[in-house]
């Protein structure tokens, strides 16, 4: 069928993954193109004045994939590599996450093609609002609701909540989610994602017989949710070898001292450098020896080329689409487990969920409440998809995916289709 203007190797990647889940489950042809395809896709032109006094003009993109459960729901990335084919992939996976987790939203997701460390302060923020403003016709908290992604955080998403709020008279912080405490926020909010995965990690050594003491990790992509989940693996005892950002990695087979790394990149905005750890590359990275390997930057990052040579026991998918459908099938047969995306980042979304909830509310919780709910919607989903990957003798993605699958598809043929 034609890929229509969402043709790219992201969005060809969703799609194979969809359509050989959709074969496993013998979902009716009538039924599938009308699961796959995003229901609304707008591409967006914004004109941002530079401090230097020109007009630079960014695109930018929000894909809703469906909205059959509820109003859609799904992070914003800032990236040179933005295109509307992989903002519709990433939507896509974010509908089967929603529906693995059982929140009541279809998947969304956002981005602007610009690299924000090139941006000074008032051009991100200017970029950010007129993006917000474009975009106002198909946000809201019943309609469509952003989040941080690659290249976003906190500060944008106040930026999009006071844009946002401004145009409609009155503060609606149910707009948007991962925004600062202060702000309506929820705590725990930003270190969701990085909690999870390593929850998650834990939970797939319980089931391996692998002991924390004495096991090692290796993080790529040491952002939000790769710094948060190595903090969070090492506190398990599980010892942090090897971690990397855009610019290359770092690496000691004795394990890094996570404060003192936080504090270097916090002066140096990257971990290359750091004393006492030896030079890598990205590349190196994926290959190193160890049990626990969480790829926590971009997509297709695991493929036939690297596969036969990945060498852990447990890779935990912390960046969504790090592994291709051809890599799934090297790693299936050299016994890797696999935690897949939709379940391993889940805790972001699902701690955006309960930061909409308190803000519809005007009630917030404590963070020992927001963990808790947390880790139980966690054993949850994993229990869950753990029984279904058993029951059939399928992958964990694949019992993952077929769950949220299954759940749309079952609520759209319980509303059926108008007219
Ligand atoms: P971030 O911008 O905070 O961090 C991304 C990190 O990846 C940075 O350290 C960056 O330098 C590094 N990176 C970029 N390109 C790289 C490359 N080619 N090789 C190695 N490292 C590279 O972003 P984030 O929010 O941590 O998101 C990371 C991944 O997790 C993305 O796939 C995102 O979609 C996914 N995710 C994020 C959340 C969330 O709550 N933020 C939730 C679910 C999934």
């Amino acid at each position: 069928m034609n890929l229509h203007h969402y043709d790219s190797p992201t969005y060809r990647m969703a799609c194979q993954q969809f359509d050989l889940v959709a074969d496993f489950m013998n979902i009716p042809q009538n039924d599938r193109d009308r699961l796959k395809l995003p229901k609304r896709s707008l591409s967006v032109a914004v004109p941002v004045r530079m401090d230097d006094g020109s007009t630079k003009v960014f695109m930018g993109y929000r894909v809703q994939h469906h909205l059959t459960l509820g109003p859609t729901k799904g992070g914003i990335r800032f990236h040179p590599d933005v295109t509307v084919g992989e903002v519709a992939a990433l939507a896509m996976w974010m509908s089967w996450k929603c529906a693995l987790v059982g929140l009541p939203y279809g998947g969304a997701k956002g981005g602007v093609a610009c690299d924000p460390r090139l941006l000074s302060k008032g051009e991100l923020e200017r970029l950010t609002r007129r993006y917000t403003q474009e975009l106002i016709p198909v946000l809201g908290p019943q309609v469509d609701i952003p989040a941080p992604d690659v290249g976003t955080n906190e500060q944008v998403m106040a930026w999009i909540m006071d844009t946002y709020s401004l145009q409609m008279g009155h503060t609606v912080p149910g707009v948007v989610t991962g925004k600062p405490v202060l702000l309506g926020g929820s705590l725990g909010r930003r270190e969701a994602t990085g909690r999870g995965v390593a929850y998650l990690v834990s939970r797939a050594m319980d089931t391996l017989g692998i002991t924390a003491q004495g096991a090692t990790a290796v993080v790529q992509g040491y952002g939000n949710v790769g710094s948060v989940a190595a903090l969070s693996m090492a506190k398990q005892g599980i010892k942090i070898i090897a971690v990397s950002d855009a610019f290359g990695g770092i690496f000691n087979p004795e394990g890094l001292d996570l404060n003192q790394l936080d504090t270097y990149v916090a002066a140096n905005r990257s971990v290359v450098g750091f004393p006492g750890a030896e030079a890598i590359t990205n590349e190196q990275l994926l290959v190193l020896p160890c049990d626990i390997l969480v790829p926590a930057a971009l997509e297709r990052q695991i493929t036939e080329t690297n596969a036969h040579q990945v060498q852990c026991r447990i890779l935990a998918e912390g960046a969504n689409g790090p592994t291709t459908p051809e890599a799934d099938v090297i790693l299936a047969e050299r016994n890797i487990f696999v935690i897949p995306d939709i379940l391993c980042n889940s805790g972001g979304v699902i701690v955006s969920y309960f930061e909409w909830v308190q803000d519809l509310q005007s009630f917030f919780w404590t963070e020992g409440e927001v963990l808790d709910k947390l880790f139980r919607l966690l054993e949850q989903a994993f229990g869950q998809t753990l029984a279904q990957a058993k029951k059939h003798q399928i992958s964990m993605r694949f019992a993952a995916l077929s769950l949220g699958i299954k759940r749309v598809h079952d609520a759209k043929t319980l509303r059926g289709l108008y007219p």
